[in-house]
């Protein structure tokens, strides 16, 4: 309709309402083809990044080719740096952080985009192998919140870490290639089901219910007790020289064994394992290679543990982030002191890049569609997670949601703000809290996703994209 035939109330609403918008209805043929283009990066990473360990070696390697040094060499010879220096830290191979060093002194501030890397899984059990009815299993305790049914039924592969006896790690990845076998947890048919399916979707299938089929090969000798499970122990051995005790010390992680695909007629989504939150840490990792020098240094925080309460020494509630401030300032500055480091984190902004729960139309009723997201809406904006009251949100202020509204509305960035579910109805924390807690001003900012947490989470490839130009808007 042309300006001159709109009336008075439809020029006034024009300016005066919100209107939601759906992004590939607002960009050009060029932007949607490099979102499309973003992506086929974007599954590969991820297809070769299925725990949180092959993440953070991908994002060594991916640094260091485009020209990252590491910290513990340059503080080692403490080689001072400057302006458009690169910086990476690898810690414990769990998580990392990098930074572009800004022309503006650390103790400034920085801007951080912060991701996690883990995502839910089932792991192995210490003592995991076992054998039962002439099959071998593993038992396993899954780990972050599954529907536990979800993982019946469905090629699983094997990843992870083994510490021999005399200290060596062995690395062991089953289950990706086309010729390797794959593992599986068994399920009831329906003809036996009668009572399973009268019980609650939450006891159906049980945490110890979650044993991961092996083998069913006897081992030829009648002297022996368990053939299949000595069958088994046998090829780990011959393959990776490990013995059972070795499992005891291991990181073994039961995971999907399906790459990503594009998932539509019209090829406009992706779904694969780990979305939840690989989907933000990738696009993040990436906007960081790709900056120029910027004004404030600029950090990519990828965590780990995210999804059982960002614990431990590789998790967000860790001192991870400051050391590696401390660092840089020590590094870029003269004369460290901790109040540096303290001037640093209370003057620096933070993106918690997480995801959040695209509208579902098959379950309408969870979602409160006037603060909902939905898929292909664009990056979303959140400036409280939390449940029940806001209970354990950290609940960005106006003022800082206002300076990341008009960064992104003056940069063409298409957003769209959200909240998880209905009041009452659920929720979930994500890394800001404890970004917050430093006193740095965070908000949570990244893509909707259906389906989450489940083996395969589905995503918009224009968000993607979108949250990849978000990120480096935000850092440049
Ligand atoms: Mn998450
Ligand atoms: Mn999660």
């Amino acid at each position: 309709m042309s300006e001159e035939k709109k009336t008075e109330g439809q020029k006034l609403e024009e300016r005066l309402s919100y209107k939601r918008q759906n992004v590939w209805e607002r960009v050009d043929e060029e932007y949607i083809k490099k979102a499309f283009d973003f992506c086929e990066e974007y599954k590969s990473f991820l297809n070769a990044s299925k725990t949180e360990r092959e993440f953070a070696a991908n994002t060594e390697k991916l640094a260091i080719a485009a020209g990252f040094r590491k910290l513990e060499d340059l503080a080692a010879s403490n080689t001072r740096l400057k302006p458009g220096d690169k910086v990476c830290f690898i810690n414990r191979k769990k998580s990392a952080v990098l930074a572009v060093i800004g022309k503006r002194p650390v103790s400034e501030g920085v801007n951080i985009i912060g991701a996690h890397i883990d995502a839910p899984r089932l792991d192995l059990k210490q003592n995991p192998l076992y054998e039962d009815t002439e099959m071998a299993f593993f038992k396993t305790h899954y780990y972050g919140g599954i529907k536990k049914y979800q993982w019946l039924t469905i090629p699983l592969a094997i990843h992870g870490v083994v510490v021999k006896g005399d200290g060596t790690p062995v690395e062991i990845v089953i289950g990706e290639n086309e010729d390797d076998p794959v593992f599986s947890i068994t399920d009831l048919l329906p003809h036996l089901a009668r009572e399973q399916m009268q019980k609650k979707m939450s006891e159906a299938v049980s945490g110890e219910g979650l044993n991961v089929l092996l083998g069913s090969l006897p081992f030829r000798d009648d002297k022996v007790k368990e053939k299949v499970k000595l069958t088994i122990l046998d090829i780990l051995n011959k393959r990776y020289g490990i013995v059972e005790e070795d499992f005891q010390s291991a990181e073994l992680e039961m995971v999907p064994a399906q790459k990503f695909r594009d998932v539509g007629f019209d090829k406009s989504m992706v779904g694969g394992y780990g979305q939840d939150d690989r989907v933000c840490a990738y696009p993040a990792l990436r906007a960081l290679l790709d900056i120029d020098t910027p004004d404030r240094t600029a950090v990519c925080l990828l965590t780990d543990k995210e999804e059982i309460g960002s614990m431990g020494n590789t998790g967000a509630q860790s001192n991870l982030l400051q050391d590696f401030l401390a660092n840089i300032i020590a590094l870029t500055e003269d004369n460290y002191s901790d109040l540096k480091l303290r001037s640093c984190l209370s003057k620096s902004r933070m993106l918690s890049a997480d995801v959040n729960a695209a509208v579902d139309p098959n379950y309408d009723s969870v979602y409160e569609k006037r603060n909902a997201t939905y898929l292909g809406h664009g990056i979303v904006l959140q400036k409280y997670g939390g449940s029940r009251g806001k209970y354990d949100s950290s609940d960005a202020s106006a003022e800082f949601v206002g300076e990341i509204r008009k960064l992104f509305n003056d940069n063409g960035i298409m957003w769209q703000t959200g909240e998880l579910g209905k009041v009452d109805e659920g929720g979930g924390g994500t890394i800001a809290q404890y970004a917050a807690n430093l006193g740095i001003d965070v908000i949570d900012c990244g893509i909707a996703v259906l389906s989450m947490h489940s083996p395969f989470e589905i995503t918009s490839k224009i968000d993607i994209y979108m949250s990849y130009n978000a990120y480096k808007v935000f850092l440049k």
